[in-house]
């Protein structure tokens, strides 16, 4: 048996989707569709997230998946992720829930402090990316968790455009497709998306690819 084949053979039965945002944990679900486990959200059980202190994306999703293994006995995934805007030197970063101060997870702060904060960058220079690091713990002190990544570039734009996904979509302009990340059908974005190639990646690793 390979490695991945054994990976994925292990994973049968129920996983934790260590994250209490609903827009990632629809994205996830399809992503992970094709996998024999049921991906279950972190809302059904009784857990406290973790604290994100790490400086990386990578730290933050051990964090939040090693705390959820912890406290629901079960194989835990996290998703950590966010935008990286090279006129803001990388911000709002790893802080990209928490970019409004005060507001954890508060979408319409973060994106007015996003506009706010680039209102006199030049269109040439409003160049952006998102990432995503997906973690996979087999338990909390699994010694080799599965870790993935992927990334999106985009354009921040002036206004909001259109209704669909969440976070930030409706600033992120996709040039490939010529309109903003909440215009995309939820299908389109996962086959491009950050999360989408860094559910490939963790396919790929668990032999599903
Ligand atoms: P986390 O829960 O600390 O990983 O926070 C991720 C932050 O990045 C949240 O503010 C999300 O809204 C934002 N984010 C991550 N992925 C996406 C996406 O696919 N679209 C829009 N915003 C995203």
């Amino acid at each position: 048996m390979t490695e991945a084949v054994q990976e994925a053979s292990s994973l049968a039965g129920d996983i934790v989707v260590a994250s209490g945002n609903q827009g990632k944990v629809s994205e996830l679900a399809r992503l992970f569709g094709q996998l024999p486990v049921t991906l279950r959200p972190q809302s059904q059980f009784s857990v406290t997230p973790a604290e994100e202190t790490g400086l990386t994306f990578v730290e933050n999703a051990i964090l939040k998946a090693r705390a959820v293994a912890a406290q629901t006995g079960l194989p835990a995934l996290a998703d950590d992720s966010g935008l990286e805007v090279d006129a803001l030197l990388g911000a709002p970063g790893v802080r990209s829930a928490r970019y409004a101060e005060g507001s954890d997870g508060d979408d319409e702060a973060n994106k007015s402090k996003l506009l706010k904060t680039m209102k006199d960058v030049p269109d040439g220079a409003r160049q952006a990316r998102f990432h995503c690091v997906l973690v996979l713990l087999k338990h909390p002190e699994d010694p080799v968790p599965l870790i993935a990544q992927g990334r999106w570039e985009g354009i921040i734009l002036r206004e909001p455009r259109g209704e669909g996904g969440f976070g930030y979509d409706p600033l992120f302009f996709v040039p490939s497709h010529n309109v903003s990340a909440a215009e995309l059908e939820p299908a389109v974005k996962n086959a491009i998306s950050h999360r989408g190639l860094a559910a490939a990646d963790m396919l790929a690793l668990l032999g599903q690819g």
